[in-house]
């Protein structure tokens, strides 16, 4: 049976990528060892090293005065590494500004107050954050170290489909941006951020690895509590090599930049995930059992949360999907419902064989 993984991370690998990976397993190139096994100083892993940091930087056109960093400790360590590292030299305490869209920025808030003052500039929590606060109404500090953005929040299942422009948005402040669940998903403008950061368990590879690109005028400001492997500077100064980097992870990462430009590059995948989201919002929003809360202008094209309208077909639901190899559609515990998360490495056919199921469930429902 074909099985598809609607998992919200870690999620689906391409599969060419895990065959490869399965292949350079116990040699490496001809190297004698796995990738696993080699010292990240050596000549085989820096060329690993270095042929994913060109193709990443390729793949979002970033520009040359940006570092990208591979780091540990996913996004919720940049949670408290991102105020640590920005706030440095500005009068203690700084303030920096969020919009809360859902549960990540949430989290994100929670751990920026331990290192800074936070303005909470708009917040969705009032609406069970079913939208992006509008623009105009958020309300920003004078003199922010930054404003702190989620561009897709993974359980709630909404999206920014426009950057907030730091003249006009942030009061020029610079724009931070969690981007764990759609980086590499759409092409994006890395100009227009200060810091883009993602764990890399959704679009990138395994859990483990941290990506975090970074405007070279905004390193060199942490705090002095900031830890050493987390500083920036020391990070960027040492090509990500302060400290032992996550070699294998970075490795698999390297496997689906090359991958993703096999596939046309972003430009190329986004087209194929509007089409895999527009199957399957169109599919919900013309069912009589099945509703997405969503409004419609920031539906997320990565994470698709709905729910049944009667909940107590629930469990009959899930179980229906597993006989036919559709996996891991339970939502999150917080929001309850379903959700199917649909990255870059799900093929169209996930998302038809999701939609046919649907279709299916529906109609002996009916
Ligand atoms: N931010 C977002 C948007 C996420 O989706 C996640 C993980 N699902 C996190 C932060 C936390 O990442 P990690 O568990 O890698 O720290």
């Amino acid at each position: 049976m074909t099985v598809f993984n609607f998992s919200a991370g870690p999620a689906v690998l391409p599969r060419e990528v895990l065959e490869q990976a399965a292949a350079e397993m116990l040699d490496w190139h001809g190297s004698g060892m796995s990738v696993m096994e080699m010292s990240h100083r050596g000549k085989e892993f820096i060329s690993i090293y270095e042929q994913a940091e060109r193709d990443l930087r390729e793949l979002l056109a970033v520009p040359a005065n940006y570092k990208i960093l591979f780091m540990q400790g996913g996004a919720l360590a940049e949670n408290a590494i991102v105020p640590m590292n920005l706030v440095g030299h500005k009068a203690q305490p700084a303030t920096v500004d969020f919009i809360d869209t859902g549960s990540w920025s949430a989290k994100s808030i929670k751990e920026a107050k331990k290192y800074a003052n936070v303005n909470v500039a708009a917040s969705a929590a009032h609406t069970k954050y079913n939208a992006i606060p509008e623009r105009h109404t958020w309300q920003l500090s004078k003199d922010a170290a930054y404003v702190h953005i989620c561009s897709n929040e993974t359980i709630d299942g909404v999206e920014y489909h426009y950057v907030p422009d730091v003249a006009a948005d942030t009061n020029g402040a610079p724009l931070v941006a969690d981007m764990s669940s759609n980086i590499l998903s759409r092409v994006i403008d890395v100009s227009k951020y200060g810091v883009i950061y993602a764990g890399a368990q959704k679009n990138i590879g395994p859990a483990g690895v941290t990506i975090v690109i970074v405007r070279d005028d905004l390193i060199g400001q942490a705090l002095p509590v900031c830890p050493s492997a987390f500083d920036w500077k020391l990070v960027a100064d040492n090509n990500s090599m302060y400290n032992t980097p996550p070699t294998y992870g970075i490795y698999i990462a390297g496997l689906v930049f090359q991958w993703l430009k096999r596939q046309g590059g972003v430009a190329a995948i986004e087209l194929r995930n509007i089409a895999k989201a527009d199957l399957l919002y169109d599919y919900l929003d013309s069912s009589s059992l099945y509703v997405s809360r969503i409004a419609r202008e920031c539906r997320s094209r990565m994470n698709v949360p709905f729910f049944l309208r009667d909940e107590s077909l629930n469990d009959a639901f899930l179980a229906g999907a597993k006989d036919r190899g559709l996996l891991q559609l339970k939502g999150h515990k917080s929001v309850g419902g379903m959700r199917a998360s649909i990255y870059n490495a799900m093929p169209i056919e996930g998302v038809r064989a999701l939609v046919d199921y649907l279709k299916e469930f529906e109609k002996q429902h009916a």
